[in-house]
């Protein structure tokens, strides 16, 4: 039985230039970043003329010990971890991913997802291209390498005005690392600072872990490039507006970093904060499906003066899978991962204040585990708008079908859940709570109108033909 049956995070991506230890500091930083993906880790490294790799399913701890990161020699290393949002889960869609070429070598690590990949796949494929996986990402160095007669940066300029999508890149040749991002600015990428090297990451937590300075984020549409002559960056396609994902704020990003100029905890909070101003309730205590409710219901409780218990337990050492328990143990994965504390929660009137709901599976036997521990009245408040479309920038919830508020009534979920009552913030308040303006924002899952086009994209993305 697996645990982690939500639709999944998606990648995290990570760069070094001009450390002795680059691999090691590289290992770090995805540790940092494993939240964002847990299926496969891979550390592609260079001393600037050999390039080793290792890359293999699991937890970035699993993956690499000692010995394979000494393996990883060099001053230049990127790092990447994978949950699939298209391809298959298979080792050979592990990334970094890297091909040699007539040029040299070229490795990527990409976070988000091509919403024109299948149709340049099939351009390149007539042309003659092989390709080795079912990965949007190898596209990009399919593409880069192609152009890359004219200098690297060229071919990035070439394939960055073709491909259409969320993509926040890490690439490294034998002596270089580049950063590259979306126009849209999609999915986040910061540089940082460690002495003198550069880093590049998905998010700042991974920066902390390694004591490196957060510098500045990698402007949507902005190639940076680093070298022995340092950093520089250019416009390689004009941004047109922003559309970071709102998403990564509510649920992806850990709330230490800082992602897309806004500290993630301080957003989380001001949503639970705004959703205090949307509804006014009388209950006994609030409290949070931990972890990744915590914020908003923080954020609730200060503004509400309701009392915040965390009246629902973790068990901190659920692994990935373990053994199935016998068809008679009902409810049995929802009590190993989080307990509730009954004699808190015995005839009371709880408010639950959870990030999200995407399928409704989850909460509905998290909530009849509280209904089980005598709870009176049961309320949720959710810190974001019902989910209603599907995502195709590289969160996976891409069919419409798995998405509960896409095909019933808010009291028909309220019913389906088992709740008392149920409110989701609206966009507006969640737009006010960001210090930021609608424009800045993707918001498609929940209003239907995706920055680019999608209408001939629509449909699971899939390269399996
Ligand atoms: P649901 O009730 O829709 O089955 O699950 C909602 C719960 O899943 C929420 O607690 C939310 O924090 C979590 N969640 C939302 N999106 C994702 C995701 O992409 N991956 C994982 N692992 N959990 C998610
Ligand atoms: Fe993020 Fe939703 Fe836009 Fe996907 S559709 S990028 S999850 S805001
Ligand atoms: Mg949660």
């Amino acid at each position: 039985m697996t645990y982690h049956s939500f639709p999944r995070e998606e990648c995290g991506v990570f760069g070094v230039y001009g450390h002795e230890d680059a691999a090691k500091l590289t290992y770090f930083g995805l540790y940092a970043l494993q939240h964002r993906g847990q299926e496969s880790a891979g550390i592609v490294a260079s001393d600037g003329s050999t390039v080793t790799e290792y890359k293999a399913m699991g937890l970035v701890n699993d993956v690499f010990n000692e010995e394979r990161l000494t393996q990883l020699r060099g001053h230049i290393a990127i790092g990447h971890v994978r949950y699939s949002t298209t391809g298959s889960s298979v080792i050979q869609n592990a990334q970094p991913f890297r091909v040699c070429h007539a040029g040299g070598s070229i490795s990527v690590a990409h976070n988000g997802n091509l919403i024109n990949a299948n149709k340049i796949r099939k351009a390149l494929e007539d042309k003659g291209s092989i390709f080795q996986t079912t990965m949007d990402s190898e596209i990009v160095v399919h593409l880069i390498a192609k152009s890359r007669a004219k200098g690297i940066e060229d071919g990035i300029r070439h394939t960055m005005s073709i491909v259409r999508g969320a993509y926040s890149i890490v690439l490294a040749t034998e002596d270089t690392l580049i950063g590259f991002r979306d126009p849209y600015g999609l999915r986040p990428l910061c540089i940082g600072r460690l002495n003198d090297a550069y880093i590049l990451s998905s998010e700042t937590c991974a920066l902390d872990l390694i004591q490196a300075d957060y510098i500045r984020d990698v402007a949507p549409g902005e190639v940076v490039i680093i070298d022995k002559n340092g950093l520089r960056g250019f416009e390689a396609v004009k941004s047109k507006r922003r559309a970071n994902c709102i998403f990564e704020f509510i649920y992806f990003a850990r709330p230490d970093s800082n992602i897309f100029g806004r500290n993630v905890y301080a957003f989380r909070k001001a949503l639970g904060k705004a959703l205090s101003k949307e509804v006014s309730l009388d209950a006994d205590f609030i409290m949070p499906f931990p972890d990744s409710g915590n914020y908003a219901a923080i954020g609730f409780s200060q503004a509400s003066s309701i009392p915040f218990e965390f009246a629902i337990i973790r068990n901190h050492y659920v692994g990935r899978t373990f053994i199935q328990p016998s068809q008679s143990m009902r409810d049995f994965g929802v009590r190993v991962k989080l307990n509730p504390v009954r004699e808190l929660i015995r005839g009371k009137r709880v408010v639950i204040v959870e990030d999200s709901i995407v399928r409704g599976t989850t909460s509905r036997t998290r909530i009849k585990a509280i209904r089980d521990a005598g709870a009176k009245e049961i309320t949720m408040l959710v810190s974001c708008p019902p989910i209603k479309h599907p995502c195709y920038y590289g969160i996976d919830f891409s069919t419409k079908g798995e998405l509960i508020a896409s095909k019933k009534s808010i009291d028909e979920i309220r019913q389906f859940l088992g709740l008392d009552g149920l409110h989701y913030l609206s966009i507006s308040s969640m737009i006010e709570a960001s210090n930021m303006t609608e424009n800045d924002f993707c918001l498609a899952c929940f209003n239907g109108n995706y920055p680019m086009n999608i209408e001939n994209y629509k449909g699971k993305f899939s390269f399996e033909r």
